[in-house]
């Protein structure tokens, strides 16, 4: 995510820091050189301007050129200002106060994720223990009806029954009243959207507003396309007054401008971020960690977070019953493994970390993390159950076999077994500690 960003702020701070002592005109210097890695990712000029003038305030003030880390003092400047320009401080939390059931209305132009998000914000508040109702008012775009109601079969959450010749306003008026008849308290409308904005499109949903008073209006914008993201925003939030965005996409190449220019532009904060396909990717946006990220410093709230949702302290608890009572052998290693799976891609993981995701990069040669996993779980699974149960069995015929199974090499399986019995001594000496130390291991 924006990894294009980070790497021009790394090198802008690694010049600072190589100063030792700070002048005023080392400052300067970065700040031409911020300036222009901004522009270039596509952030409006305007906030450019301000931003470079904010930190420029703060960064030449007497304090910082005394202080005994004047290059720290500076990057910390530059990550204040970038969560102040994102929003940070500010309350960006969904609000579902009211008699239910509450609207969450969501708008944007096509293409941009609208209906997808619809599906993942469903999923979240699920999730959250309220109960969404799923309602497709796009009546234009062919299909679009059968999207949603699709995404609501996979995810089970119940769709309403919308057709295409009804006023996409009566549908939603209509799925309100069913709400209430079946005990529903959110409402997700998923409305039609153009390729430009036009007049009648946002009639259409100024009706809708009028009629179900949603308590969100959420635009859903694209972050690829940076500058028109913001454009189309402001748009919207003249018509409509938004409550705010979401903003998709920013697991791709997104340069960033869209992130960083939007919250300053409309006034409107990000309160949700869509990072891939997938049904489970969207996250509430945290301006302050989404600024670490950008400058490299890692995000250790968010990995914390995802490993708690992905790893319920049941499963947890069960994993600890087993290596306690199968002890840790390579079926138990593999199933460990497979719950780090399930929190999403090792790599972006790993970029979590402060400082791995640089590491990551210069690691050139090694195998990436994640296809190394994959490479350790297909030598795992070419085993047979007695195997992995007692990797002793496993000599050097077996050894050719599990290779040629799992369409790797015999030095691979090698060097599995060897890190293999070299944790399993690691987890030996932890079990000697007793429970409290195998607890430590798992992280509860
Ligand atoms: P709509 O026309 O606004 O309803 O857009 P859709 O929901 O149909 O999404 C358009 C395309 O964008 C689909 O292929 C989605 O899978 C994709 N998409 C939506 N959100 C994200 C995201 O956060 N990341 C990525 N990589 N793709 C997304």
């Amino acid at each position: 995510m924006l990894d294009n960003l980070t790497e021009k702020f790394d090198s802008i701070f690694k010049k600072l820091r190589g100063h030792g002592r700070l002048t005023e005109e080392n400052i300067k210097e970065a700040l031409r050189e911020v300036r222009l890695v901004l522009l270039e990712a596509d952030v409006n000029f305007k906030v450019v301007k301000d931003f470079v003038e904010a930190v420029r305030e703060r960064a030449v003030g007497q304090d910082v050129l005394k202080s005994l880390t004047p290059a720290q003092q500076v990057i910390k400047v530059v990550r204040d200002e970038l969560g102040r320009l994102m929003g940070e401080g500010e309350d960006n939390r969904l609000d579902f106060g009211g008699r239910p059931p509450v609207a969450v209305m969501l708008c944007g132009l096509q293409g941009a994720g609208k209906t997808t998000s619809c599906g993942k914000l469903a999923l979240k508040l699920r999730r959250d223990k309220r109960n969404p109702l799923l309602v497709p008012a796009d009546v234009y775009r062919p299909a679009a009806i059968d999207q949603l109601k699709t995404v609501g079969r996979q995810l089970d959450i119940p769709v309403y029954d919308s057709q295409p010749d009804q006023d996409p306003v009566a549908i939603c008026e209509a799925a309100r009243r069913f709400a209430e008849l079946n005990g529903y308290d959110t409402l997700i409308l998923d409305t039609a959207g153009r390729l430009h904005i036009d007049a009648t499109l946002m009639g259409e949903l100024v009706r809708i507003k009028e009629s179900l008073a949603p308590k969100e209006i959420l635009l859903v914008a694209d972050a690829m396309t940076g500058q028109d993201a913001v454009n189309v925003a402001a748009s919207f939030d003249e018509q409509l007054s938004l409550t705010g965005v979401i903003l998709t996409k920013l697991d791709g190449d997104a340069r960033g401008g869209a992130a960083l220019s939007i919250r300053a532009v409309t006034g409107k904060p990000i309160k949700l971020v869509g990072l891939g396909e997938k049904m489970d990717a969207l996250e509430v946006f945290h301006p302050d960690r989404m600024a670490q990220r950008i400058l490299g410093m890692g995000d250790v709230l968010s990995l914390i977070e995802k490993a708690e949702a992905a790893i319920s302290r049941d499963d947890a608890a069960a994993m600890e019953q087993r290596l306690r009572k199968e002890g840790f052998t390579l079926e138990t290693f593999r199933d460990q493994m497979q719950s780090i799976k399930k929190m999403g891609s090792l790599d972006s993981m790993l970029k979590l970390i402060p400082g791995v995701g640089k590491a990551l990069k210069q690691a050139q040669g090694s195998q990436l993390p994640d296809k190394e996993m994959n490479k350790i779980e297909a030598i795992i699974n070419s085993m047979t159950p007695e195997e992995r149960r007692n990797h002793k069995l496993i000599n050097g015929s077996r050894r050719v076999r599990i290779a040629n199974g799992s369409g790797t090499k015999v030095q691979d399986v090698n060097q599995l077994l060897k890190r293999f019995t070299e944790a399993q001594k690691v987890m030996k000496k932890m079990q000697q500690l007793g429970p409290k130390g195998l607890k430590g291991l798992m992280g509860r």
